[in-house]
């Protein structure tokens, strides 16, 4: 299982270990979803300023 999972469509970044119902990642379209295993794909998607880390699992501790 990869460590984040990537909204294209919303451009949030979760953590796959803490999701949870509110995070909506059931409604993520397959075609917009990314799954990525290192932190510094998810540092340089942070950086472009339209993507952030979910408030419901992935604010904190990344
Ligand atoms: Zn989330």
């Amino acid at each position: 299982m990869a460590m984040y999972l990537v909204d294209h469509d919303r451009h949030v970044v979760h953590r796959t270990a803490f999701i949870k119902t509110e995070c909506e990642h059931r409604e993520i379209l397959k075609a917009q979803e990314e799954h990525l295993n290192n932190l510094q794909s998810v540092e340089e998607l942070l950086e472009r300023s339209e993507y952030h880390l979910c408030e419901h699992c992935a604010e904190k501790n990344i």
